[in-house]
């Protein structure tokens, strides 16, 4: 069998948020068990490309309205990530080196999913899976399932993944020139609320929707801003499977990234990493240390984090360190940085995007924090108990499946808040406080998170049946 994932993201050549993860180890366990499973995905001007070479190019026009422009499609073989890989490179459009935020963002992602059809197209080889994430690859399967120029495309199918229903692409009917023709009774497909959206369209038309967890699926036919409809009436070829984590990247006896290697045999290593970032941010590696990654968003409930910060020191007096790591939403950020001198020597942040430094917060922290509005699935939570940091986390999404409150048991496998406000989020950092005081139930704890396999096994067979059933099919 041939998979084709298309994405916008794809660590370790772009990564923005969780769904770059995703698509760079699906398709290392896809390779794994035995089928093929390549990733075609825009160009950036990032490190990656300037030090690997191409093993070789196609390379073609494109018109985009009125618009023409060059592109080519560089080819990386297996040897480099694990899988084949093809990287977009449309001059003038996906030359950049930001995966979002250009004003023409729309031309970019829509002349990328053309180059995509057109290269499916022109593959002697095709595939037999065509496996969409998110809005920024959503638009090919009605390219495949109903422009006229991709008719040979049509019974391949088309499987679109939600890694998060918020970001959809809208764009208005003035730019529906730049899609392949289509038969004017089709025009409703592209159609939510008045508006072109490409992930209502992918909603639409992909043979096969899936979800990041199977608790996200539920909660999108309730709250997918504005999806919820169409996600109740598409219910029936819906499905939610659960993301897996990388554990052979995320490994914290092998992580390069980390002061001190460790496992859950040697786990008393772990101190070396939260005394380097105690001494890094200027916290006391005597205390516990409650960290936070992520971006801020209000899905991620960021804008609470200086609030909650406040509420534990100055009305709860908790004895504890708080970390932040994240950027995004400029507000929050000045928030967090306002109260950095009121609080020194127990709250410290470092905003901006760090990789390595995520690595050792993971293999450090005592508690990682996600106070989330929405979230998909999560990997933080994933990455965290793996690394033997016990989630707090709010009772959402994925978070929902992964863990489980200390409160219902011996399965218990961290903190969970019920509600999203500073209070109780402060109240759950107050109950990580009283776990830490509890040494032998910590360190019993901090073992057992570690021993749960989160990796990608289970969830890569349950998308290789769901490909068999399509496959099977046509
Ligand atoms: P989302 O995709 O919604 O951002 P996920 O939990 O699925 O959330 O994935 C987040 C990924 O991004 C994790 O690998 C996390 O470690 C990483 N990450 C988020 N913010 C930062 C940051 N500021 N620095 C380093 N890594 C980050």
């Amino acid at each position: 069998m041939y998979i084709l994932h298309i994405s916008a993201e794809c660590f370790p050549i772009a990564k923005v948020g969780g769904l770059a993860d995703v698509v760079g180890a699906l398709p290392k366990y896809q390779e794994a068990s035995g089928i093929t499973s390549k990733v075609i995905m825009p160009f950036y001007e990032k490190d990656f490309v300037k030090k690997h070479d191409p093993i070789g190019f196609t390379k073609g026009n494109l018109l985009l309205g009125l618009e023409e422009y060059y592109y080519e499609v560089l080819e990386y073989d297996k040897k480099t990530l694990g899988f084949e890989l093809f990287l977009v490179k449309i001059f003038g459009l996906t030359d950049k080196e930001n995966v979002y935020g250009y004003p023409y963002d729309v031309e970019r992602f829509t002349a990328f999913q053309k180059v995509v059809a057109d290269f499916i197209l022109n593959q002697e080889v095709k595939p037999e899976i065509i496996h969409c994430h998110d809005h920024h690859s959503s638009l090919i399967p009605f390219f495949t399932g109903h422009c006229y120029k991709y008719n040979a495309l049509k019974d391949i199918p088309t499987i679109l993944t939600i890694h998060n229903a918020q970001y959809q692409g809208w764009f208005g009917y003035e730019k529906m020139h730049y899609l392949p023709e289509f038969p004017a009774d089709k025009k409703g497909v592209l159609d939510w609320y008045g508006q072109i959206n490409p992930l209502a369209t992918g909603i639409k038309s992909a043979w096969k929707v899936t979800t990041v967890s199977p608790n996200y699926l539920g909660e999108l036919q309730e709250k997918a801003n504005g999806l919820e409809a169409l996600l109740k009436q598409e219910n029936n070829k819906s499905l939610g499977i659960l993301n897996g984590i990388d554990d052979k990247l995320w490994d914290p006896k092998k992580d390069k990234y980390l002061k001190s290697n460790f496992d859950k045999k040697s786990i008393k290593k772990r101190q070396a990493n939260k005394d380097w970032i105690c001494k890094e941010f200027n916290l006391n590696p005597d205390l516990p240390l409650i960290s936070f990654i992520g971006r801020f968003v209000h899905e991620k409930g960021s804008d609470l984090l200086a609030e909650t910060i406040n509420y534990i020191f100055n009305e709860l007096n908790l004895k504890t360190n708080v970390l932040i790591l994240g950027s995004g939403d400029g507000q929050t950020e000045r928030s967090l940085n306002d109260i950095k001198a009121q609080f020194e020597g127990k709250y410290n942040n470092y905003i901006g995007y760090n990789e390595e430094l995520a690595h050792i917060v993971y293999g450090g922290s005592d508690f990682l924090l996600m106070p989330s509005r929405v979230e998909p699935c999560g990997l933080n939570q994933m990455y965290a108990m793996r690394y033997g940091a016990i989630p707090i986390v709010s009772n959402v999404g994925g978070l929902k499946d992964t863990v489980i409150d200390f409160d219902e048991g011996e399965q218990g496998t961290g903190i969970v808040c019920y509600d999203i406000s500073a209070h109780e989020i402060g109240f759950a950092i107050k109950r990580a406080v009283v776990v830490y005081k509890n040494k032998t139930f910590f360190d019993t704890k901090k073992t057992q998170i570690m021993n749960i396999d989160s990796g990608w096994k289970k969830s890569a067979a349950e998308y290789i049946k769901m490909y068999q059933s399509l496959t099977l099919k046509s």
